[in-house]
């Protein structure tokens, strides 16, 4: 797929081509609190299919897995765009909420469930795992 998307006040856009690696919505705490919602919506790409221009800040955290995170957000206008971590080195986690076309995220699976609140509730028909599956 072709992609591109931006923040909130366009100081930072990306753009894209190549098939995500995984698409998920993650109800873990920090994503919570970090994307003003009751999860995240993210793309994996292999971090070469995407191009960023404009300059981010970026926030480092430990994971429930321990797992080192860093987060991108544009210092203008604050809007998270996309992370990477430590637990899969190589790709690039796009919020699909900045998409230009937020319809191009098809979520796969659902992590973290356990802790979805009662008013984001957990799509039905999406395999879904309590806490993180092995690996993530
Ligand atoms: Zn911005
Ligand atoms: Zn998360």
């Amino acid at each position: 797929m072709k992609l591109s998307g931006q923040c909130l006040c366009g100081a930072v856009r990306y753009s894209g081509e190549g098939d995500p690696v995984f698409q998920v919505k993650c109800y873990c705490t920090d994503c919570r609190r970090v994307s003003a919602a009751g999860h995240a919506a993210m793309m994996g790409f292999p971090a070469e299919a995407i191009q960023v221009a404009g300059e981010v800040k970026e926030f480092h955290s430990t994971a429930d897995s321990g797992s080192d995170v860093s987060r991108a957000f544009c210092p203008v206008c604050g809007s998270g765009l996309f992370a990477h971590g430590s637990a899969m080195p190589g790709l690039i986690f796009l919020r699909a909420s900045t998409l230009d076309d937020p319809n191009l995220f098809t979520p796969q699976m659902v992590v973290w469930a356990a802790r979805a609140p009662h008013w984001d509730p957990v799509p039905a028909g999406l395999p879904a795992f309590a806490e993180r599956p092995a690996g993530l």
